[in-house]
């Protein structure tokens, strides 16, 4: 059978259906599926986007077979409505319109009303008794034709339109300022004119016969797959060239044909909000064009039911089938002509994801769709829009229009925070007390800054990336923050910053968008979260809040069925607390170091670091110890028998001191010690690497005695809980293990104390050793390292820094351009690298699951909240992904999507293997580390 090209559709039948995109295109397709269930689409055809592709290997002509198939499918539908192409009494008008497989609006070309030469107007005249529509329908055929098939257009991109420029000299002629105040014979000049301008300046006629017009048309709608648009658009979106477009040919209607005619667009729910309500506008004795080109100001489509009742109830009839056919939210495009519905167009409806999500839901309870499907129309980074407080929209367009834009930087910390600008902690603290607003301004933050993020709405930074200090702290604390924004010239001394040559002072307003990364100056109000004030604040009973519950309904769908357990990173019980109530399962990170900026523990730690002896040091210690404890205790009780990961202390010592001169005398009065001696203990830890120094497990291997109180510390407080009778489940966790060795030094100190504190206070209670995996070499010797370990955590952050040799605090200034550039797809730090640090993922869980077949395996880095990084950990078969609170629901959606994607990871249904046989090779391990 010769190969089809051509597909009829219309007149109570249709060849194609919505599953042919490939081959007929979005608007192809799916005018062929509305033809088939029946829906009045104006009778055509779709020339497919295989003659597309022959059209470009024939050197831009259409090949034989195709014309002949067109000529036949033109004289079906010439039958099928009663008219001709060309014919002088009874004359058919065709629109020729371009559609790819995916949507490419306005990028492609589109000729209306082709069929009309001086013949046809005449009988077109004679058919409607309105000469004015004939000619106005005729200038805009001549316009557009002369435009796309013939090439007259501006030259340069500031010179006006040369049609337009001509419609411009008319109504100069006449004195008339309006299109509208045009008449018949005008228009019946203009498109003289238009017609000798052609010739003038491109020195060809304008067809007269239709044939020549239509295959003029085909050849220009496909050409225009290839204008700069269309190859700029397609860029921007990842569109292969070698899809084509498909061409329609499709029966004209008019909605201007008089005040019974109309045309309109509409959703068959409210894009915005999800709302089931007809949602669209309309304006009677109009074109297409009209609707969108703001001259008219079109009605609310409800208002269609006094204009013509018959077509509204239609259309609301319509509007049901189209949802229980495709069973989601359509975008549809309509006509009236002379009282008459005909459907243009359909498609699924682009919406925001706050409408996504509640129109996922709402069709489950409607039977539309199942659980799943709702899952996986539900981008789990669409949740930030339930969880974060938001800008007003309306005002954040406005701000923007204004030229209030300032910059954009990463969007670390999703939401909206608007406040007054403080460029350090201790003014952000002062400010936030008196009930101010502020967005701490930072050139980079450190863990000095701590309390005055806690005290911001949101965290501004010039420097870092997405695991920089601010991006993670942010995140865990819940703050919205927009990081590394590099243009932005922050001066401490004078409390000011400049950005595109404005200069913003302490104090001034300033709005950032953490879901976008948008800096904008001024106030833009927000608006706070349903969820978070039923889940976290108890502010809102969950009956009274419709978003909660929707939010509530994904949730349990996905606990249903994911497979991935999701753990969260927090250091402090009211973190701790909200991330149970986002459903965290358990602590995957607890970083101690964070705590020790907490209230009365800084000054030990200082004076820890600034020991001379063993002794002075263990003093220290000493007074940390029950500081530590209760902390512990208090991170226990919250997580009530859900297991803790508590990792010993990580970052470099220099990072508890302070840096500047000013800092440094006010410790040394403060402990009574000379300035020279901090000055010099400050330079002597000094590193020209920190992240690849003194840090990790290397400071507890130097100095045990910090090991040992630490660990004190977990187990006292863990016995001290159990004995409340509260379970316990602590895992104690070592940093940056590269060597066996390291790991076995460490875990001899952690289990020694275990056995201390269990025999003091009477108590047992299991607990785990494990290490992270964050630097390669860990990766790589994961089989030795799983000897000693009982688990595993990917330090995702160090394990990207490491791998690719990028430092993770200084990478947004070239990884921005990397990403632009599609060196990598998108930021390591944020996305995980599965061809890179993924691979070493993938080994070390091998590795380590051959030797110690039932190790925990887990995620604690920033990508472990990042759908496409979850996704990546359900597929190597982690047991969990551990991540900031806010960022709970998304994982659990993700992984969910993942374990609906993907076949179940068969490591994550392997059984659990009996504790005896899990630790004995940790005794052979043991031995193996002595002889090395
Ligand atoms: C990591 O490296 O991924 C990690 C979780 O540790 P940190 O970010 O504290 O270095
Ligand atoms: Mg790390």
């Amino acid at each position: 059978m010769a190969k089809k090209y051509v597909y009829f559709f219309g007149a109570g039948a249709a060849e194609g259906n919505m599953k042919m995109k490939n081959l007929l295109g979005g608007k192809g397709a799916n005018l062929a599926e509305m033809a088939g269930i029946g829906l009045p689409v104006p009778p055509g055809f779709t020339v497919s986007t295989e003659v597309c592709t022959l059209f470009y290997k024939n050197r831009r002509r259409i090949p034989g077979a195709v014309r002949a198939e067109v000529e036949k499918n033109l004289r079906r539908l010439e039958k099928a409505v009663g008219q001709g192409l060309g014919d002088p009494k009874n004359p058919l008008l065709v629109s020729i319109r371009s559609g790819a497989r995916a949507s490419m609006p306005g990028m492609m070309d589109t000729i209306l009303n082709l069929g009309l030469n001086e013949k046809t107007v005449a009988a077109l005249i004679a058919k409607t008794g309105n000469a004015r529509f004939a000619y106005d329908s005729y200038r805009r055929f001549v316009q557009m034709y002369g435009d796309v098939v013939l090439g007259l257009k501006p030259v340069h991109k500031d010179e006006i339109d040369p049609f337009e420029a001509i419609i411009e000299r008319k109504k100069h002629e006449r004195g008339v300022r309006n299109d509208l105040d045009l008449t018949a014979e005008d228009l019946k000049d203009l498109v003289t004119r238009f017609k000798a301008a052609i010739k003038e300046k491109t020195g060809q006629d304008f067809p007269e016969d239709p044939m020549k017009q239509l295959w003029g048309a085909v050849g220009a709608v496909f050409g225009s797959w290839m204008n700069d648009r269309a190859i700029a658009y397609r860029k921007m979106y990842d569109i292969p060239e070698s899809w084509g477009t498909a061409v329609n040919v499709q029966l004209m209607v008019f909605g201007n044909m008089g005040n019974d005619s109309g045309t309109g667009v509409a959703f068959t729910r409210d894009a915005a909000t999800g709302e089931n309500v007809f949602y669209g506008e309309y304006l009677m004795n109009a074109q297409g064009e009209d609707v969108v080109a703001g001259i008219r100001t079109p009605r609310p489509i409800v208002d269609l039911k006094r204009d013509d009742a018959k077509a509204y109830a239609e259309l609301e009839r319509i509007r049901h089938t189209l949802e229980r056919h495709y069973r989601d939210m359509m975008d549809i495009e309509f006509t009236i002509q002379q009282g008459q519905l005909y459907m243009l167009q359909c498609r699924v409806g682009k919406r925001t994801a706050f409408a996504a999500i509640k129109i996922a839901v709402d069709m489950v309870g409607e039977k539309l769709i199942g659980e799943r499907e709702a899952l996986a129309r539900i981008e789990p980074d669409q949740l930030n829009q339930l969880l974060r407080p938001i800008f007003d929209q309306a005002e954040k367009q406005t701000a923007v229009k204004a030229g209030r834009l300032l910059a954009k930087g990463l969007n670390a910390g999703p939401g909206a925070a608007t406040g007054r600008i403080v460029f350090n902690s201790v003014d952000a603290e002062a400010w936030a007390k008196r009930g101010e607003k502020v967005i701490l301004t930072r050139i980079e933050t450190s863990p000095e800054d701590i309390k005055g993020m806690n005290a911001a709405e949101g965290i501004l930074t010039a420097r870092g990336g997405m695991t920089s200090h601010a991006a993670l702290v942010a995140r865990q604390m819940g703050k919205v923050c927009v990081a590394g924004c590099g243009e932005l010239l922050i001066d401490y001394g004078r409390h000011d910053m400049t950005v595109k040559g404005r200069t913003l002072k302490e104090g001034d307003w300033l709005s950032i968008d953490g879901s976008t990364g948008e800096v904008i100056e001024g106030k833009i109000d927000t608006r706070p979260s349903e969820v978070l004030r039923v889940l976290i604040e108890k502010t809102l009973a969950p009956a009274k809040a419709p978003v909660y519950q929707t939010f509530a309904k994904v949730m349990a769908w996905a606990d249903k069925f994911r497979t991935l357990k999701i753990r969260t990173n927090a250091d402090q019980p009211d973190q701790s607390r909200n991330a149970v109530a986002f459903g965290a399962e358990g602590i995957g990170l607890c970083r101690t170091e964070h705590m020790f900026f907490g209230e009365g523990k800084i000054g030990p730690m200082r004076e820890m670091i600034l020991a001379d002896t063993l002794d002075e040091r263990r003093a220290a210690l000493a007074k940390l110890l029950p500081l530590q404890r209760k902390d512990f205790a208090g991170i226990f009780e919250v997580m009530d028998g859900r297991p803790v990961t508590i990792r010993t202390i990580d970052p470099p010592l220099h990072e508890f001191l302070p840096h500047e001169e000013k800092g440094q005398r006010e410790i040394a009065v403060e402990m009574g010690i000379p300035y020279e001696k901090v000055k010099e203990r400050v330079e002597s830890l000094h590193e020209f690497n920190p992240m690849l120094g003194f840090r990790g497990c290397r400071l507890g291997i130097i100095y045990p005695e910090i090991t040992e109180m630490q660990a004190r510390a977990i187990f006292e407080a863990a016995a001290d809980t159990k004995k409340k009778g509260i379970g316990v489940e602590p895992e104690v966790m070592i940093p940056l293990v590269g060597h066996v060795k390291e790991l076995a030094d460490q875990e001899k100190l952690v289990r020694a104390t275990a056995a201390a504190v269990m025999k003091e206070k009477g108590v047992t209670f299991k607990y785990l050793v494990g290490t992270m995996i964050e630097i390669p070499r860990g990766a790589v010797t994961a089989d030795e390292i799983a000897t000693v370990a009982e688990f595993f955590s990917f330090g995702t952050n160090d394990l990207t820094q490491t791998t690719l040799g990028v430092s993770r605090d200084d990478a947004a200034r070239f990884l921005v351009p990397y990403v632009e550039k599609e060196i990598y797809a998108k930021d390591p730090f944020e996305v995980l690298d599965r061809d890179g640090v993924g691979q070493l993922m993938r080994m070390a869980v091998e590795r380590g699951r051959k030797t110690r077949p039932g190790i925990k395996l887990g995620i604690c880095g920033e990508h472990g909240g990042e759908p496409s990084s979850v996704e990546f950990c359900h597929q190597i078969g982690l047991n969990y992904v551990s991540c900031s609170p806010f960022r709970v629901p998304i994982a659990r959606l993700a992984a969910a999507r993942a374990a609906l994607l993907n076949a179940p990871a068969k490591a994550v249904r392997a059984a659990k293997p009996k504790r005896a046989a899990a630790r004995k090779p940790a005794r052979k391990a043991k031995k193996a580390a002595r002889r090395r």
